[in-house]
C-alpha cells in the first residue's frame, strides 16, 4: 500500500495529461522522508484522447493507476471514484487542468505529518478566471455559510490532502448529489487550510459551463441546507400577521360604518396581491420539487458510478 495516493479526475483533458503527471511526478519523488506514492487517473468518459494519453502515461512509467468510468458521471462522482479505488494512507484530490499546482503537496504532506486530516487549500488569488465567475464563485462560498450548520471555507475547491480515516467516513457517505468540500468538512477531525494563488486552466476549457455552475451550487446547498424550505413557511407567517391586521381594520372600520381604507381603489391591491402569492407559491414548489426530486434519486439507489476497467503500471 502506498503511502501518498493523489486522484485527479479527468474530462476531455488530453493535453495536460502528460504535463499534469510529469509534474507531480517531480514533486512526488522529492517529498521529504520518500513516500511511496500512486496517481490515480480518473477518466470520466472523455470523448477526445485523454484515455489513450493515460494509457500511455502507465506504459511508460511506474505508479500510475487508470480508472476508466463507464462514461461521463461528472466531476464530483468522478473524484469519488478515484478516492474509493485510491489505497494510500494519504489521498490528495486535485483538478487534472493544472489549476491546482502540485507543488503544494509539499505543505500538504508536511501539515499531515503533524497530525492533521484535512489539508485544504484556499485560493489566495485566481488567475484566468472571468469577473463573473470570480464574483459568483465569492457569493456562493458566502451564501451557503450562511445558510448551513457545517462549517465549509470560504473560496477553496477540492483540492485538498485527506487522511485515511477520512476517506474511509467518505467511503460511508453514499449520498450521490455530491458536493465533496461540503461532505469532508462535516466529517470533522482536524482540519487546517494551505493558502495558494490558483494558476490559469494550462489548456482547454472549463468543463463548468454557467448551467453546471448553477446545478452545482444547488447541489451543494440542498445537500447541507434545509433553510429554502422554511422559505414558504417564513413568508406565510409575514403574510398572514399583515393579512390578520388588515382584517382587524376592515371589521373595526364596518362596525363604525364606514370603509376600511383601501376599499374603493380594491383592484390596484388585489392585483398586486394576487401576482405576489402566484409567484411565491410558484417558487416554494420549486424548492420543494428541488428536494423532492433529490429524495427520488437517492430512493432509486443505483450505484454513485461504474467502473469499465481499472489499469496499473
Ligand atoms: N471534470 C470531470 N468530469 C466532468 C467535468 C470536469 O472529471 O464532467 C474534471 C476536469 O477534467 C478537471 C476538473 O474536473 O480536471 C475540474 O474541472 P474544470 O477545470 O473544468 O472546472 P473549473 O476549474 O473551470 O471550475
Ligand atoms: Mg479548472
Amino acid at each position: 500500500m502506498p503511502t501518498l495516493s493523489i486522484v485527479v479526475p479527468l474530462y476531455n483533458e488530453e493535453d495536460n495529461v502528460a504535463p499534469l503527471v510529469e509534474r507531480i511526478v517531480a514533486i512526488a519523488e522529492r517529498l521529504p522522508e520518500q513516500p511511496s506514492y500512486e496517481i490515480v487517473l480518473v477518466n470520466d468518459g472523455s470523448t477526445d484522447r485523454t484515455l489513450a494519453r493515460i494509457r500511455a502515461e502507465i506504459a511508460a512509467r511506474p505508479n500510475i493507476v487508470l480508472v476508466n468510468l463507464s462514461r461521463n458521471f461528472g466531476h464530483q462522482l468522478a473524484a469519488s471514484a478515484g478516492v474509493d479505488i485510491a489505497s494510500g494512507e494519504a489521498v490528495v484530490l486535485m483538478d487534472g487542468d493544472l489549476q491546482d499546482p502540485p507543488e503544494l503537496i509539499v505543505d500538504f504532506m508536511a501539515k499531515w505529518r503533524e497530525g492533521y486530516d484535512v489539508v485544504y487549500a484556499v485560493r489566495r488569488t485566481r488567475k484566468g478566471e472571468s469577473a463573473f465567475k470570480l464574483f459568483t464563485a465569492r457569493l456562493f462560498y458566502r451564501t451557503i455559510k450562511r445558510l448551513t450548520k457545517v462549517s465549509i471555507p470560504v473560496d477553496t475547491g477540492d483540492f485538498r490532502l485527506m487522511s485515511r480515516r477520512v476517506v474511509e467516513a467518505l467511503k460511508r457517505s453514499p449520498e450521490r448529489h455530491r458536493f465533496l468540500r461540503g461532505l469532508v468538512s462535516w466529517v470533522g477531525f482536524n482540519q487546517v487550510g494551505v493558502e495558494y494563488d490558483r494558476d490559469e486552466r494550462r489548456s482547454g476549457t472549463t468543463k463548468y459551463p454557467l448551467p453546471k455552475m448553477i446545478r452545482f451550487a444547488v447541489d451543494g446547498i440542498t445537500s447541507f441546507s434545509d433553510v429554502p424550505l422554511r422559505f414558504a413557511s417564513y413568508i406565510g407567517f409575514f403574510a398572514s400577521a399583515i393579512a390578520f391586521v388588515y382584517a382587524l381594520l376592515v371589521i373595526g372600520f364596518k362596525l363604525f360604518g364606514a370603509n376600511a381604507p383601501g376599499y374603493t381603489k380594491g383592484w390596484a391591491s388585489l392585483i398586486v396581491a394576487i401576482i405576489f402569492f402566484g409567484g411565491v407559491q410558484l417558487i416554494s414548489l420549486g424548492i420543494l420539487g428541488e428536494y423532492i426530486g433529490r429524495i427520488y434519486d437517492e430512493v432509486k439507489g443505483r450505484p454513485l458510478y461504474l467502473i469499465s476497467d481499472i489499469e496499473r503500471s
